[in-house]
């Protein structure tokens, strides 16, 4: 009886830990992937990057998960030679270390970035002792200015979830959803509508939010044509679908976030999150990083654009960690292929860089630390 006790025990335990570690190997290293090319080369535009003002009082932070150097340089090649990232002439280092460990997740890595702490993996906006630290989205929230989150994958997901959520672990997608109902942020658009409505509490979230005065909504169609109110945007179950499926989502939840926000006359905060460039580094497939990559680059074009326009707007691209140890071993600018490689299916340790375009960009070169980057916009907006 206490063998099968212990058997049981052990069992349970493996489970768990195997879980909490989803950041872990899964492609097969060393292999070579090569990259064939691609059909749909996008021109990029050239925006001005002179700013009169100081400070913004808009700010949008793109978070690339997974995207190192090597994963930038293999969309930059893919698209021939040109990306809209070209046009931010503010750059940096970001080191991404969490509390306990050299190579952190998405959960350490978005909550260092969201409250500026360093805390354990898998945490979700509390600190190592699991206490609760507000982000920087929570307080711009306070001043009464606006506030939005975009994801590709659930917006309950790690990245998302550590602006918005306080919970010890990035699995408790229930209890984060919950948490968005702790807030007034205006727009969010993302997967996870499953969270929110088929919950073992019983609560429906989604009707919750609506009396709270959200629109629900689940087609990307109709948050293209949302004007005005507040949105839950849920495009998925759980996560969309990779961009060969999802189409144009990033964009267009990006463009209505915009939209929405910029109605917000004494500013907001955005945070837009292309996550399955990640997932292409986990599976150690070339194709998939590419193609997610190219597809948050247009999402940058976008707020390019709104900046363009909005002189008043600071935006911010980096990463949370780099996934998969890519190197490119050989390309073609010209034919827009490469042959790649891959040192392991898991996170790792390198420095990930970081972008800036707008009034203030300049805070965010040299080599700073993932948990700099909310102070500094809090500096930056006066919060
Ligand atoms: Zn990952």
């Amino acid at each position: 009886m206490k063998k099968i006790n212990l058997f049981f025990a052990l069992t349970a335990f493996l489970i768990v830990s195997l879980n909490a570690q989803d950041y872990k190997v899964k492609g097969n290293a060393d292999s070579l992937a090569t990259y064939h090319g691609n059909k749909e080369i996008y021109a990029i535009k050239n925006y001005d990057d002179h700013f009169s003002n100081e400070k913004p009082t808009n700010v949008i932070l793109m978070i690339g998960d997974g995207m190192g150097t090597a994963q930038i340089y293999a969309g930059k090649t893919a698209n021939k030679g040109a990306l809209f990232l070209d046009n931010f002439k503010k750059t940096g280092f970001v080191s991404t270390y969490s509390s306990e460990d050299y190579v952190t997740d998405s959960a350490a890595g978005g909550t260092a970035m969201a409250c500026g702490v360093k805390t354990y993996n898998a945490a979700i906006g509390v600190d190592n002792n699991k206490k609760p630290v507000k982000s920087i989205l929570e307080k711009v929230a306070e001043k009464k200015l606006g506030t939005g989150l975009v994801s590709t994958s659930a917006i309950t997901h790690a990245t998302p979830a550590a602006f918005i959520a306080h919970q010890p672990h990035r699995n408790m997608y229930e209890e984060i959803a919950a948490d968005f109902l702790k807030t007034n942020i205006d727009v969010f658009i993302g997967g996870g509508y499953d969270h929110f409505t088929k919950r073992k509490d019983g609560r429906n979230l989604a009707n919750e939010l609506a009396q709270k005065g959200y629109s629900v909504i689940q087609d990307i169609n109709q948050i293209k044509d949302f004007k005005v109110g507040k949105l839950a945007g849920l495009t998925a179950p759980e996560h969309n679908e990779r961009v060969g499926l999802r189409k144009n989502m990033l964009e267009t939840a990006t463009q209505t976030a915009l939209n929405l926000l910029s109605q917000k006359k004494n500013g907001f905060f955005l945070m837009v999150e292309g996550s399955q460039i990640d997932w292409g580094g986990h599976a150690n497939d070339i194709t998939y990083i590419v193609e997610e990559m190219l597809d948050f680059d247009k999402a940058i074009g976008v707020v390019l654009e709104f900046a363009a326009k909005h002189k008043n707007t600071l935006v911010i691209v980096t990463a949370d960690h780099e996934t998969g140890g890519l190197t490119l071993n050989k390309g073609d600018l010209i034919e827009g292929t490469l042959i790649a490689k891959f040192t392991t299916g898991s996170h790792t340790g390198v420095m990930v860089p970081i972008f800036a375009f707008g009034p203030g960009a300049e805070h965010f070169t040299g080599i700073i630390d993932n948990t700099d980057i909310p102070k500094k916009i809090e500096k930056l907006m006066n919060l």
